[in-house]
């Protein structure tokens, strides 16, 4: 049995609680908030006391999918982007940039956050993005 513990910031929201992260032969099995951390305390919400969840779910999705004849398939991930890139830009050159919304997600790092949006404010010139934090 490998019984170990990793120290580590709770993703969904910008308070930064810290918690340990106990895996048990290499599976997230928990989440125990930190004692010392001045920021939690001992303390977490709901969203901190179950971020390990995710992780091992079976709903998550782990292959790119695509629509097709009505259908979500599995396909490349090569694929799948050339679709996205190809399908914003028809829409930004065919309505505009602010046409199209985008939404991020807590479970990105804050450098991730902001290349984000600056990516949708710079490449197509609109200021509709959001995050999940916000929800
Ligand atoms: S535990 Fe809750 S309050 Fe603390 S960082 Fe996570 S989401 Fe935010």
């Amino acid at each position: 049995m490998d019984l170990q513990f990793v120290r580590t910031t709770c993703p969904y929201c910008g308070c930064g609680c810290e918690f340990l992260l106990e895996t048990l032969d290499g599976k997230l099995v928990s989440t125990i908030p930190s004692k010392t951390n001045v920021m939690n305390g001992g303390k977490l919400c709901i969203k901190g006391w179950n971020a390990h969840e995710f992780v091992q779910s079976p709903n998550r999705l782990t292959n790119p999918m695509i629509r097709k004849d009505g259908e979500l398939v599995e396909t490349t991930w090569d694929e799948a982007l050339d679709f996205a890139a190809r399908r914003l830009r028809e829409i930004k050159d065919n309505h505009g940039g602010d046409s199209l919304a985008f939404l991020t997600s807590a479970k990105c790092s804050n450098e991730d956050n902001y290349v984000f949006q600056k990516f949708c404010r710079v490449g197509f010139g609109t200021n509709n993005v959001d995050h999940c934090a916000r929800l």
